[in-house]
């Protein structure tokens, strides 16, 4: 049986190896890893949830327009999220904007 190290501090990550229960972590550009427990957590720490690039630092809205792209992470770029933010804005019709604006009062 191969063991599986850690793509970032080298140490067996105690994991079945490729797939089965290997950490890896899914990113809108890539699947990094696999990663020992401690480095997946420390890695996802600052993942952007929409580009896919470290140093992120925002924790994401909790409100979308309909057509916005959710974070896979939970901390975004600022920026990335503003972007997005203002794309899916910009390509809603007015009904939609009424309709997201009030479902976002009834919560
Ligand atoms: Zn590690
Ligand atoms: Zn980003």
């Amino acid at each position: 049986m191969t063991l599986e190290r850690c793509s970032e501090c080298d140490e067996p990550t105690g994991r079945a190896g490729v797939h089965d229960d290997s950490l890896f972590l899914e990113t809108p550009l890539d699947a990094l890893g696999p990663y020992c427990l401690e480095c997946y957590e420390s890695v996802q720490e600052d993942i952007c949830g929409l580009c896919g690039e470290g140093g992120a630092d925002k924790v994401p809205h909790p409100h979308y327009w309909p057509n916005e792209e959710r974070p896979t992470t939970d901390i975004v770029h600022a920026l990335c999220e503003q972007e997005e933010c203002r794309r899916a804005h910009a390509e809603l019709t007015e009904d939609q904007l009424r309709a997201a604006l009030e479902s976002i009062r009834a919560r």
